[in-house]
């Protein structure tokens, strides 16, 4: 075992007032760099500067729900509880009735996704057996000023579009984007 001893502290160590001007100097030297860089539209500053200039998502972000519909306009979910139990932040709460075709057993009478709830996670999403749950859509910033603007009902869900060029799963539901019906 090598014992290394402990270096001494030079007398300008121990009164730290040359380290603590050393690090104002380069604090101080980020900040006119970043000053002169935000004027000339250089990329020193790590900073976007929103919402000026909005920052492109990623192709694989986590955006807003959105419920996805059927050819014919209705939801294809089936009220199968299985995203609201699957969410960790209670944020999905859903009320369904029988659907009236013979096909389908239930239906959502209400969805609701409470986005001030909801920590992006994308359990609800994994969770669906009918894909009709997705964070696609075009939305990924929400403001509001009143709690109502941050609870997605199910007409909202079903108004959401997706995405430019977000990931629809197969040709069928691509075919479908183009047609509007989705
Ligand atoms: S993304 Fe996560 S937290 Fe948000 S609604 Fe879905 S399961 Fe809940
Ligand atoms: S898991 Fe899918 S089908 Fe089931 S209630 Fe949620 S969105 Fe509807």
């Amino acid at each position: 075992m090598i014992v290394v001893p402990r270096p001494a502290y030079s007398l300008r160590e121990k009164v730290y007032f040359w380290e603590i001007a050393k690090g104002l100097l380069v604090t101080f030297g980020h900040l006119v760099r970043n000053l002169w860089g935000a004027a000339s539209r250089s990329r020193t500053i790590q900073t976007w500067e929103y919402p000026e200039e909005p920052r492109p998502y990623p192709q694989r972000v986590r955006l807003l729900h959105r419920l996805v519909k059927r050819p014919d306009g209705t939801p294809k979910c089936v009220a199968c509880y299985m995203c609201a139990t699957a969410c960790p932040a209670v944020a999905i709460e859903i009320i369904a009735e029988p659907s009236p075709d013979d096909a389908i057993e239930k239906r959502p009478i209400s969805f609701v996704i409470d986005e001030l709830r909801c920590v992006m996670c994308g359990f609800c999403v994994e969770a669906c057996p009918k894909d009709a749950i997705r964070m696609d859509s075009e939305v990924g910033d929400l403001m509001g000023t009143r709690r109502e603007d941050f609870l997605f009902t199910l007409d909202r869900l079903l108004e959401m579009k997706p995405r430019a060029g977000a990931y629809l799963g197969d040709r069928e539901l691509e075919a479908k984007r183009k047609a509007g019906l989705i």
